[in-house]
């Protein structure tokens, strides 16, 4: 059985899988997609990050292809649909990068509520801007609002209760009586007064045609001015354009931004100059930690899964 690895993985889990199977490992592979598509005449198993498009050009031409396994959660760049119609299992890598976003919100949402923590260089060179950055606040006693309260989310109120922080969340899939209010002491609300009354607003819902621009100038209007906005779910979920300009006309207290519409940004994104604002690479669910444990999930189940089909 052939296993081709298109992004970065964990050394320890690929030599895992290269013990068992004929296994080739090319972490550059998705920046080169003619290559790519040249390897796959063969292949069992693809494990991918979320740059791989594993799209209709894709899985053409990969006529043995039975298992996709995905180094990390959301599922919008795989053709789930056609993966299915032709049998190809799909797994990621459920719940394995949950503390590391979790831990991203509560960091980037301390940060932002006391911007002291970005002003070391006028500290250094004797400034002393200690009037100027004493207006920071605390994120215990804030409200959060969490919108999508699935595996990510609830862990990040956890990790918020601990510090004081009272959580309220909006989740379609869970009604006002549902178990997981109870069970989490989290508040269930409507999305427009999750949006109103919220200090930290954090999204962790998948891209759909639902969530596809959720967060728009309409909604951001909704949010208090001093709010912070957190996205680590995906690009296309907050319109860029309008959270830039809100951040410029002081209606939004910040923003903290993992995911963005087209990845790497563009030169001449919106966002480049917007004040209080925190851009990453689409990083919030990758440490160390996060890249082992994805990586040996990944190891194990599509290793189990190949194993079980050599059986038949
Ligand atoms: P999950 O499937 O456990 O939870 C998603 C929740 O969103 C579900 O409970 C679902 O009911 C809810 N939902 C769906 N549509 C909604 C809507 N319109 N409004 C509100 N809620 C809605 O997924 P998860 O593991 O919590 O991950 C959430 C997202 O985080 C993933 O889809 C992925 O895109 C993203 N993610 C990003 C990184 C990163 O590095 N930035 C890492 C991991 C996950």
């Amino acid at each position: 059985m052939k296993i081709v690895i298109t992004e970065f993985m964990d050394d320890a889990a690929v030599d895992v899988l290269r013990a068992a199977f004929d296994t080739c490992y090319l972490p550059t592979l998705v920046d080169q997609r003619a290559d790519l598509l040249a390897q796959l005449e063969q292949v069992d198993a693809l494990i991918v990050r979320n740059r791989t498009k594993v799209d209709a050009a894709l899985l053409a031409a990969a006529p043995n292809l039975k298992v996709v396994g995905r180094l990390g959660v959301g599922l919008d760049n795989i053709d789930v649909a056609a993966c299915a119609a032709r049998g190809i299992e799909v797994i990621p890598a459920t719940g394995a990068n949950a503390r590391a976003v979790a831990e991203y919100v509560i960091g980037t949402a301390m940060a932002l509520l006391r911007p002291a923590y970005t002003r070391s260089a006028e500290t250094a060179a004797g400034k002393w801007p200690r009037a100027a950055l004493s207006n920071g606040r605390e994120l215990s006693g804030k409200t959060l609002g969490l919108i999508g309260f699935g595996g990510i989310g609830q862990l990040t109120a956890r990790l918020a209760q601990a510090l004081g922080v009272h959580v309220i969340a909006y989740d379609p899939m869970f009604g006002p009586k549902a178990p997981v209010w109870a069970a989490t002491g989290v508040a269930c609300t409507r999305i427009d007064d999750l949006l109103r009354v919220a200090d930290i607003v954090s999204l962790h819902v998948p891209l759909v045609d639902q969530t596809r621009n959720l967060i728009n100038a309409t909604a951001l209007a909704k949010m208090k001015k001093t709010s912070i906005l957190i996205n680590t779910s995906r690009g296309g979920i907050v319109d860029e354009s309008a959270l830039a300009q809100a951040l410029h006309a002081s209606n939004l207290g910040g923003a903290a931004i993992d995911v963005f519409m087209q990845e790497p940004l563009a030169a001449d994104t919106p966002l480049a100059d917007a004040p209080n604002l925190i851009l990453t690479p689409h990083i919030a669910g990758v440490t160390e930690e996060s890249n082992t444990r994805v990586s040996a999930v990944i190891a194990t189940l599509v290793g189990n899964y190949l194993r079980q089909k050599q059986s038949l």
